[in-house]
């Protein structure tokens, strides 16, 4: 059995009671003072309420880890330069990307004819109920991989927002929560949903292409991730 307690992981043989009457074995493990990780045949036990409480710093630490394994992922591993935009995600595999996974000839291009060739087609959508609040301490927030994987950069998307007109769309659809959020008060959200472009095949999502929504999803949110896009979702009633 492994036992993992504060000095260490460790293998035991532990043999529980077996006798006509005994009880079954994780409540015998909860009787000897030991938290089994599955209980009908627990084969591990740990001891949380020893461990003292690090959460913070193995959160951390976890983050940073994940941060070091994307970039080796990506093939950051050994380059000094820094990735740039979308470029710690993956699109689609199956979507023609030049490149990628096609050659293209030298009179082709992904957008001239044949055009059934190459098109490539997306849908827009999102969530409106993936609410987020604001930061307790924005100051202590670091951005580890800010506009380098699917969601756009931060300062860039700003940018757009404050450039882009934020017209108030009534809609005559008794509920259309899309619409009827965007009108709503925002309390104190940071951000009232996610939303995005994904391969409309596929359904993989494009890096560099997901925005936090600031409230429902207004037209001018959902303009800014891709110039080529085919609007062929529905953004009504999630
Ligand atoms: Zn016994
Ligand atoms: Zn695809």
């Amino acid at each position: 059995m492994v036992i993992v307690d504060k000095s260490g992981v460790h293998r035991l043989e532990v043999r529980c009671c077996e006798c006509p009457n005994a009880m079954s074995p994780d409540i015998q493990m909860f009787r000897h003072r030991f938290f089994p990780a599955s209980f009908n045949r627990p084969k591990t036990v740990m001891f949380p309420h020893l461990v003292p409480d690090r959460y913070r710093e193995l959160m951390r630490v976890a983050q940073q880890w994940r941060q070091l394994k994307t970039m080796k992922w990506h093939g950051f591993g050994h380059r000094s330069d820094n990735p740039s935009t979308g470029e710690l995600a993956l699109f689609c595999p199956a979507c023609p990307q030049p490149g990628i996974n096609v050659l293209l000839s030298e009179d082709e291009s992904l957008d001239e004819d044949p055009s059934w060739k190459y098109t490539r087609s997306f849908v827009m959508d999102g969530n409106f109920k993936a609410e987020h609040l604001h930061p307790i301490k924005p100051f202590d927030e670091v951005w580890l991989s800010d506009g380098l994987g699917f969601m756009v950069g931060n300062d860039r998307y700003k940018m757009h927002l404050a450039e882009a007109a934020d017209t108030v769309e009534k809609s005559s659809c008794n509920n259309h929560r899309a619409v009827n959020q965007a009108n709503a008060a925002r309390h104190k959200l940071e951000s009232t949903g996610i939303g995005g472009v994904a391969c409309a095949r596929h359904g993989c999502f494009v890096p560099h292409s997901m925005v936090d929504f600031q409230k429902g999803e207004r037209q001018a949110t959902s303009t800014i991730p891709h110039s080529r896009v085919n609007h062929g979702g529905s953004l009504a009633d999630k």
